[in-house]
């Protein structure tokens, strides 16, 4: 089976070479490039080459292989720029922000103090709520 494509998206046209990127890595299910809105020197994506809006709809292989391919960026991150950490974000609709809609992991250098609005204090929870909505996931899987 081919892999599906959107004539309107961006990232199906960057696969397709349609338009230009700063490639860094390319394999049979994924393609690496530079995100042209770093949040911070070295902001990579990670991205499937079939267009797979979200993470419930991707085929486990290819999540794997994108997963896979974000290492390795993450690895050249760590290794060539030396951030004081590194995220790895993979936004799913809009309400999580995902403003591109095919399938991508994000690689993000973070340095101490940069702002970047990822990182939250955590608040303990309710136990009840908690154990419901787990009762529900459970039931799921
Ligand atoms: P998200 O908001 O999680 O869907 O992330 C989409 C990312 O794609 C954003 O960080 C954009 O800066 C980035 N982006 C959009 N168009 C391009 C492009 N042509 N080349 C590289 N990165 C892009
Ligand atoms: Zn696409």
């Amino acid at each position: 089976m081919t892999d599906p494509k959107d004539d309107g998206c961006i990232f199906c046209k960057i696969v397709a070479g349609q338009v230009p990127c700063f490639k860094l890595l390319e394999d049979d299910k994924t393609i690496a490039f530079m995100d042209i809105n770093p949040v911070n020197p070295g902001h990579a994506l990670a991205v499937a080459k079939g267009h797979w809006p979200t993470v419930d709809v991707i085929p486990p292989d290819v999540i794997a292989a994108v997963a896979q391919t974000a290492q390795k960026v993450a690895k050249a991150v760590v290794a060539e720029l030396k951030p004081n950490g590194v995220n790895l974000l993979q936004a799913n609709g809009a309400g999580a922000g995902q403003t591109v809609p095919h399938l991508h992991i994000h690689i993000m250098p973070r340095r101490a103090g940069d702002q970047v609005a990822l990182n939250w204090e955590p608040k303990p929870g309710d136990m009840k709520e908690i154990e419901a909505v787990y009762k529900k996931l459970k039931a799921a899987l």
